[in-house]
């Protein structure tokens, strides 16, 4: 199994009918890259910078701090692309020690829906300059890209580059080496699915964060269980947003990649590469199993199933019947 698992993880990740698709990981701190590469993962499609601010008591990262562990990330990526996500606090996420302006909103009621994510480092514009700078500086040693969480408005795009031009600026003036670094923002919320030709023309790529979009598109709190069985991934809703989004994502010519659990389930798998998804960003330890799915897939022919599990009042069960057809095991 060991030898089987390791030879895996040479093998690229193509289908039955040639199509490549990367498989990324979610990292949490920059150790986490080790396991990325050893799971054979082609870059890190979700560094989730807020477990660098959580759970240390009263004092928040610095530049510097900061720069070091983004760089040490791209460095033991060596060379593929890292996917540095700004802050995502607030909500299932809170730090130690919030903000002066974070304890203004101390007794809001819906958390989810409150000052989190880009909305709090926009409130916060020295805090996010910091980071920016940060990320800016560790593109210096490898491939870097800025994904920003929870964005549903232009003008927080808008509000974004300008202060990614103010840090360049900085930075120039400061003698600091950097590269060009890809924007890109999470689709999490369905406003700005719903809006997406929109959003691309600001953007270079997006990235499908299926656990809030299901959340904030069934009015569902995905950490509620009394709640729990409503959390449907298969919900047509959803899987229409998600289709919807990979297809305008293609035809702009961005790339877009899911990085919420659904990517890291093979039960997803099929689903993802008849919509057309040929990125995927997952925990490590899930890029095994959802590899050795792709490897049987034909995605020319799951793509022709797709029209129909779009209409089905019963996705899940329709798009089990077809994909185990489609594999001739029934
Ligand atoms: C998501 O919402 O799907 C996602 C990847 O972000 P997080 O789980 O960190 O909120
Ligand atoms: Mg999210």
């Amino acid at each position: 199994e060991r030898a089987r698992l390791a030879r895996l993880r040479h093998t690229p990740a193509v289908t039955l009918d040639g199509e490549r698709v990367e498989l990324h990981a979610n990292i949490e701190l920059p150790v986490d890259a080790v396991a990325a590469v050893e799971a054979g993962a082609t870059g890190v499609g979700l560094f989730r910078s807020e477990f660098l601010f959580m759970n240390r008591g009263g004092e928040l990262p610095g530049e510097e701090e900061q720069f070091l562990a983004y760089r040490a990330a791209v460095e033991a990526m060596r060379g593929m692309p890292v996917t540095i996500r700004t802050v995502d606090v607030g909500a299932d996420k809170p730090l130690d020690r919030m903000s002066a302006s974070e304890l203004r909103h101390e007794h809001v009621l819906n958390p989810a829906m409150g000052l989190r994510a880009i909305r709090w480092s926009l409130a916060e514009p020295s805090m996010f300059r910091q980071q920016l700078r940060a990320i800016y500086r560790a593109s210096a040693f490898g491939k870097v890209r800025l994904l920003i969480p929870m964005v549903a408005h232009l003008s927080e795009i808008r509000q974004i580059l300008e202060s990614v031009k103010k840090v360049q600026q900085q930075l120039t003036d400061a003698g600091r080496a950097f590269t060009k670094v890809e924007l890109g923002v999470m689709i999490e919320i369905p406003a700005a699915a719903v809006m997406l030709p929109l959003l691309l023309q600001h953007v270079d790529f997006v990235s499908i964060g299926t656990n809030d979009l299901i959340q904030y598109t069934l009015a569902i709190d995905r950490a509620d269980e009394a709640v729990a069985h409503l959390y449907d991934p298969w919900h047509p809703a959803v899987l229409h947003l998600l289709a919807q989004s990979i297809a305008q994502s293609r035809a702009a010519g961005k790339s877009v990649s899911v990085c919420g659990e659904m990517a890291g389930d093979p039960a997803f798998t099929d689903i993802l590469l008849a919509m057309g998804l040929r990125s995927f960003s997952m925990h490590p330890s899930q890029i095994p199993s959802v590899k050795q799915r792709i490897l049987r897939a034909d995605a020319a022919r799951l793509a022709r199933l797709m029209p129909d599990l779009l209409v089905s009042e019963d996705p899940q069960r329709d798009a089990e019947l077809a994909f185990s057809l489609q594999k001739g095991v029934t």
